[in-house]
């Protein structure tokens, strides 16, 4: 494997176990007490485009074959962008995540 593939697996996989890590920390704090912040704004929101960014990349690593709707890949990145819009857009989710940490309404 060359340098820019490998670069591009450590991002991905680094990207995906932080989103996991958010979404595991909003779920204990939802069943132990609820949320201090905004923690599940920001599990959402990042999960969301890191799935975008990810699969995007999964793409461009396999070039042709990750375009192509012979292969799933394709199908991965258009499932993944609408988590960046439905149950809370990611411009929403970073309204209520700058309002929880400021206590200031955001114009
Ligand atoms: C496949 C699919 C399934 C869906 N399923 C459901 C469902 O089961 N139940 C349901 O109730 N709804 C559902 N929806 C609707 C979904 O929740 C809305 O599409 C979503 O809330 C965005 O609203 P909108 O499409 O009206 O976009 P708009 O509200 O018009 O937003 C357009 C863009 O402007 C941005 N924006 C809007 N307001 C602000 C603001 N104040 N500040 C900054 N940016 C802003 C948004 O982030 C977005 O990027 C579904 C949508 C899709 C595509």
């Amino acid at each position: 494997m060359n340098q820019a593939i490998a670069f591009k697996l450590a991002n991905m996989i680094t990207q995906i176990d932080a989103a996991r890590l958010l979404i595991w920390r909003a779920s204990w704090l939802a069943k132990n007490g609820g949320y201090k912040n905004a923690e599940g704004s920001q599990s959402k929101y990042y999960a969301s485009e890191m799935s975008v960014r990810v699969t995007e990349d999964a793409i461009q690593i396999l070039g042709g074959y990750g375009y192509t709707r012979e292969y799933p890949v394709e199908r991965w990145h258009r499932d993944a962008k609408i988590h960046t819009i439905f149950e809370g857009t990611s411009e929403i989710q970073q309204l209520v995540i700058a309002r929880a940490i400021s206590g200031l309404r955001v114009e």
